[in-house]
């Protein structure tokens, strides 16, 4: 699959350049709107099929502007292909001349089912997106970073399930746990150019994903009632949290504040895991 923008803008400003994975909702429509919020230009990437959620998010981007000057742009890419994860990286060079912020956000969760139940199938289709995504993601944008020379920031996306795995999340679990390894790895290969890399730990956010997630074996059969009923239970702060609660965080982590952090993976989870 290519990438491909639906219109391209000429951005001349020192702003900063960020691309956000998985931007058409949930965690990542969020962090792509603070970290606009933030100053940068943010270039918002989804699957084809969220082409009209990323439209409508990058116009609401741009009406932040007080100039008229373009300060976001759609980048259709699938995380899972190679060649598009190299071209949303270079599209976003050629339209700002440069990538200062990674954010592989973009990941999918299958139905809970057992251990032992679960399709075999699952296993490619989670990894692929969850780790070979955030592979690609990080593999790429460093490679751009260390060309420019003037240090970076790479985010991921694990998850709670990523520090302690359960039954009905094996394979999600397994993936999160690789985006731990992931980050750490790039983190030890690219502290020397400056370039910092971390991950967040999200527990029960309410998004999309998270909102359809039915667990009929624990007698949950609707949308919405996980979060209702078993979330506020799991977390000492006995709540669900929001996508922008961790959208805060990346903009934290992304800040030059936080120029001596790397390597880690922080729970933002209401206290469900303890490290
Ligand atoms: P979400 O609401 O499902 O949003 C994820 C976005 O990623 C969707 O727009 C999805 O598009 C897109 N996507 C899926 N496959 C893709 C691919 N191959 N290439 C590019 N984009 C792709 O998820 P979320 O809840 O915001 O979660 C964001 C990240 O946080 C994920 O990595 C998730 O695993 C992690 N996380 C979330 C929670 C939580 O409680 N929400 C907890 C722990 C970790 P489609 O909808 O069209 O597939």
């Amino acid at each position: 699959m290519s990438t491909s923008t639906t219109s391209e803008t000429a951005s001349t400003s020192q702003r900063k350049t960020a691309l956000i994975t998985g931007a058409a909702q949930g965690i990542g429509r969020a962090v792509a709107l603070r970290l606009a919020r933030d100053g940068c230009w943010v270039g918002v990437v989804d699957l084809k099929s969220q082409e009209g959620a990323l439209t409508e998010l990058k116009d609401e981007i741009n009406a932040l502007s007080q100039d008229g000057e373009s300060r976001a742009e759609v980048i259709i890419a699938d995380v899972t292909d190679v060649k598009s994860v190299k071209n949303m990286v270079d599209t976003a060079v050629r339209i700002t001349g440069k990538l200062d912020i990674m954010v592989s956000n973009a990941g999918i969760l299958k139905p809970l089912v057992p251990f032992l139940e679960a399709p075999l199938s699952d296993w490619d289709d989670v990894m692929d997106v969850n780790a070979r995504g955030a592979y690609y993601c990080y593999r790429f944008a460093g490679e751009q970073m260390v060309k420019q020379g003037h240090g970076g920031r790479i985010v991921g996306a694990s998850s709670v399930m990523g520090k302690k795995g359960r039954d009905m999340v094996a394979t999600y679990s397994a993936s999160k746990f690789a985006v731990r390894g992931l980050t750490q790895s790039a983190a030890d290969a690219l502290g020397k150019y400056g370039i910092t890399v971390n991950a967040y730990a999200p527990g029960h956010i309410d998004t999309p994903m998270t909102h359809n997630t039915v667990l009929p074996s624990m007698g949950f059969t609707k949308p919405g009632e996980v979060h209702r009923t078993l979330a506020p239970k799991e977390g000492v702060l006995g709540r669900t949290g929001s996508a922008e609660e961790v959208a805060a965080w990346v903009s934290f982590i992304v800040s030059d504040g936080a120029g001596f952090i790397t390597g880690q993976t922080v729970g933002i989870d209401g206290g469900m895991h303890f490290d």
